[in-house]
């Protein structure tokens, strides 16, 4: 088990991409804190299975988008945990729309979920991981963040914010052993992407070379990747997970 003893934070832990990152950490013996507006359908079967690896699953209720909050949260789960290893921020909203038409609370609120948050929890988490000389964070950015979407600049936007976060402090504490990553997964089948229509479904699949969306497992592979130790030279990166979009 690749993360056996170890301690991560997933964000927006209760269902999407989110939940296969925390089934995925599980599975390799992490014990696990998952913070989300909502306690979701799946704490029972997160403890059931942390319980058959010898690890622990909590979840905590928090807005990432509220700082003051999430200093408390991290605070509690210091104290609790003792250590913090891994830290994804993965939350995100999106509220498409083009921009003539957008209002000014959906660009501030993408950028405040998206953005903000990771920027909260990464300092949160900082402190402790250059202490203990080590610790892996990963941000959930979009293939949206490289290539740019019509609909989106709001949401690519805080994508493309993400991504120069990750380089600037992957550039601060690799000294300290701390790794920080990106992943830019392409269009995936989640709650998120439900929304699109047939017909708007058979366009994208024309443009991916692998010509299908994406499943939520295959997000978390990489991030479980990014988060072990078989990524120890790895940071500062951005790895693209879109079936070829946008190679
Ligand atoms: P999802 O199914 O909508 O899940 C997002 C999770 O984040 C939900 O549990 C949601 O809670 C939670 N969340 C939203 N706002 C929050 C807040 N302020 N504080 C705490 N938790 C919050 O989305 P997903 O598709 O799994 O996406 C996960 C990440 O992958 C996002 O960052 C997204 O931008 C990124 N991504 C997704 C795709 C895709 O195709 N799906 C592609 C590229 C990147 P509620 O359920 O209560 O709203």
């Amino acid at each position: 088990m690749m993360l056996q003893g170890k301690t991560a934070v997933v964000t927006g832990g209760s269902r999407g991409i989110g939940r296969e990152i925390v089934l995925s950490f599980l599975h390799q013996g992490a014990s696990i804190y998952y913070l989300d507006l909502q306690e979701g359908e799946y704490l029972g079967e997160y403890q059931k299975l942390a319980q058959e690896h010898g690890a622990q699953a909590f979840f905590k209720e928090a807005n990432v988008a509220d700082e003051e909050r999430v200093n408390q949260v991290f605070d509690e789960i210091a104290k609790e945990a003792g250590s913090i290893d891994i830290l994804v921020n993965n939350a995100g909203i999106t509220r498409d729309t083009l921009i003539f038409r957008m209002k000014t609370e959906d660009w501030k609120s993408v950028l405040d979920v998206n953005l903000s948050s990771a920027f909260y929890c990464s300092r949160a988490v900082s402190r402790q991981m250059i202490k203990q000389r080590g610790g892996s964070i990963i941000n959930v950015a979009s293939i949206v963040g490289v290539i740019g979407n019509a609909g989106q600049t709001n949401y690519s936007a805080s994508k493309a914010g993400l991504i120069g976060l990750t380089k600037s402090l992957a550039r601060e504490v690799a000294s300290r052993g701390v790794r920080v990553n990106a992943v830019a997964p392409g269009f995936i089948v989640t709650p998120m992407t439900d929304k699109l229509n047939e017909e708007q479904k058979g366009a994208l699949y024309s443009q991916i070379p692998l010509g299908r969306l994406g499943d939520p497992e295959e997000v978390a592979k990489v991030i479980l990747f990014l988060a072990s130790d078989l990524s120890s030279y790895v940071t500062g990166e951005v790895l693209k997970i879109t079936g070829g979009l946008g190679m």
